[in-house]
């Protein structure tokens, strides 16, 4: 589904658009469905009963495992990074949800969690769980990019492509799928340079490119500023949006508009890949801190 967000005025002159992947299913949210779905068919006919992979406390990638796991008939693991949360499942919404998806938690630590790709680790995990699928940080491989390259059926009207970046593979997919009279612009939700080579790794179109103003000081940094824009934007739109990927890249490519960046007339569509389901954790986290909140849940 896409819908168009009306400016408030004076209008800038460009018309702005959202796909609402963030829709596309209740708890296998926005693009890692689209990341999931071939991997899915391809654990299916390795005749795999098991899918392991790795994330970070409120992950929307390990939810979306986890839920496929039990949608689709996959017994599921998640190596979490932290040996601190083992004890925090109880009051960790993300994490609650995958156990009782029956996806087995094992918590390491950072350094492990760094290492997870070396042989002598996925030996061992496979030595403790058996014989497994396994989805790397994220999902992202390139039958996760085939996935993503499905997003973009059907928007040829549109100039601009605009969506948040973490790993690389979202971007890739719609990178690849693009037609050549559109440019895809990416926000990576994190400092660092790696993204721009991985990504050219995955892709052999040009007509790309990363803006890296709107990071909000790093992965998982959240600031008042933040938040009050994502709660104006849901009050005036009726759209949420999540505080480590799609807010900011939002907020960013709302700034640009005001920057007059893009030309007049230009047509901007917006990727929302999802992510709502971390918004209660983050909350409760601010919270503590004393700091804004989002005033909507999932
Ligand atoms: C995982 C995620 C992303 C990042 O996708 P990549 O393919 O890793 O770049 C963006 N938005 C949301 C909501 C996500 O959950």
């Amino acid at each position: 589904m896409i819908q168009e967000l009306h400016l408030p005025k004076p209008s800038p002159s460009v018309s702005l658009f959202i796909k609402r992947d963030d829709l596309l299913h209740p708890h296998i949210s926005g693009n890692k469905f689209r990341k999931l779905k071939y991997n899915l068919v391809a654990a299916k006919a390795q005749n795999k009963t098991k899918l392991l992979t790795f994330g970070g406390a409120f992950s929307n990638h390990i939810v979306a495992v986890a839920a496929a796991g039990k949608e689709f008939g996959f017994e599921t693991v998640g190596l979490i990074r932290g040996e601190e949360l083992a004890t925090q499942i109880e009051v960790n919404p993300s994490l609650k949800f995958a156990r009782d998806c029956g996806m087995e938690l094992e918590f390491i630590s950072r350094e492990n969690y760094r290492q997870k790709n070396d042989s002598a680790l996925l030996l061992h995990w496979q030595k403790k769980y058996g014989d497994f699928y396994l989805l790397p940080e994220g999902g992202t491989n390139d039958l996760a990019i085939k996935g993503c390259e499905e997003i973009l059926s059907a928007t040829d009207q549109y100039d601009f492509i605009c969506c948040a970046v973490g790993t690389g593979g979202t971007i890739s997919g719609l990178i690849n799928s693009a037609q050549p009279h559109q440019k895809i612009i990416g926000f990576p939700a994190l400092k660092g340079d790696f993204l721009q080579e991985d990504i050219r790794n995955f892709t052999h179109n040009k007509n790309w490119e990363l803006n890296t103003d709107y990071h909000f000081g790093g992965y998982g940094k959240i600031t008042p500023e933040l938040i009050r824009f994502m709660n104006d934007f849901n009050a005036q739109h009726q759209i949420p949006l999540d505080p480590i990927y799609t807010g900011k890249m939002v907020f960013g490519v709302l700034d640009l508009i005001q920057k007059k960046y893009f030309p007049k007339g230009s047509r901007i569509l917006l990727i929302h890949t999802g992510g709502l389901q971390g918004i209660r954790g983050i909350n409760a986290i601010l919270k503590q801190k004393n700091q804004p909140q989002l005033d909507y849940y999932e």
